[in-house]
């Protein structure tokens, strides 16, 4: 957990500023803090205990997955676009979504700016 923030924030947030309007590695935006995902409801674990129940497939974590926020600020930890609170990019949760192909789709599609 990174220095001087509580349990309560690294479950729940607030996330650092940076994170509030920032969109994730897929392209993802950071919706309402209200609308994102409490870490319980998604099953957020370490990658390595999700592999050893079952859950998760050897190698994918938050690091590879289209919501993960990269670290903004050298804290060690990112954010996610569905799910409250710190997140680790060793960490994984049951709505893990691939980030290969995910970028695919955002490159290939028209964006309006
Ligand atoms: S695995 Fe879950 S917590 Fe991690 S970045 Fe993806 S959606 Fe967010």
């Amino acid at each position: 957990m990174p220095e001087g923030v509580s349990q309560e924030a690294f479950e729940r947030g607030p996330v650092p500023s940076v994170y509030r309007e920032a969109v994730s590695q897929g392209n993802e935006e950071r919706g309402d803090p209200d609308d994102l995902r409490a870490k319980a409801d998604v099953n957020y674990m370490e990658a390595s205990a999700a592999v050893e129940q079952g859950l998760a497939q050897e190698g994918n974590s938050c690091a590879n997955c289209a919501d993960f926020i990269p670290d903004q600020n050298g804290d060690g930890f990112g954010a996610c676009a569905e799910v409250e609170g710190y997140i680790g990019a060793e960490d994984y949760c049951v709505i893990w979504e691939p980030l290969e192909g995910h970028d695919e789709e955002a490159e290939s599609g028209e964006t309006e700016s």
